[in-house]
């Protein structure tokens, strides 16, 4: 079973520099609501590279709306998400640089209600709750 790690909810905080995610008004600690940026009741998990900072107008105002720019955003969330260690490899037989070099290569990331799925040319991930779980694909040759 998967570990579940409570949300760092500061963390998202810092990463969008204190500010929405969408307006870029400055928030304090206590005005920032958390967004799913795919919305949960489209698919959008509660994984790092789906959350952001949001004012509360903006929050009200988005509603359910899938932004344009989605797939771009998770990407760069995922990868930004990778490199300050809120993503958890937990899949066997792989070690740091191994694990790295998949992550650094992924290109896609699509949220799936219940988990995400992130992949590259040659592997595909599966990540829930922060955790990336299980892989499909070719095996990572060491050099
Ligand atoms: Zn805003």
């Amino acid at each position: 079973m998967v570990k579940r790690k409570a949300l760092d909810k500061r963390y998202i905080y810092l990463r969008d520099k204190q500010r929405c995610f969408y307006c870029g008004k400055p928030l304090k600690p206590g005005q920032m609501t958390l967004d799913h940026y795919q919305p949960r009741s489209k698919s959008g998990t509660d994984d790092y590279f789906n959350l952001v900072s949001s004012c509360r107008l903006c929050n009200k105002y988005k509603k359910n709306n899938i932004p344009v720019d989605k797939d771009e955003v998770q990407l760069r969330l995922f990868h930004r998400a990778w490199e300050d260690k809120k993503l958890l490899w937990e899949v066997k037989g792989y070690n740091k640089m191994e694990s790295g070099r998949i992550i650094s290569q992924i290109d896609t990331v699509t949220c799936k209600g219940d988990y995400s799925v992130a992949r590259n040319k040659k592997q595909t991930l599966y990540i829930r709750n922060n955790v990336v779980y299980r892989m499909d694909g070719d095996r990572v040759k060491s050099f």
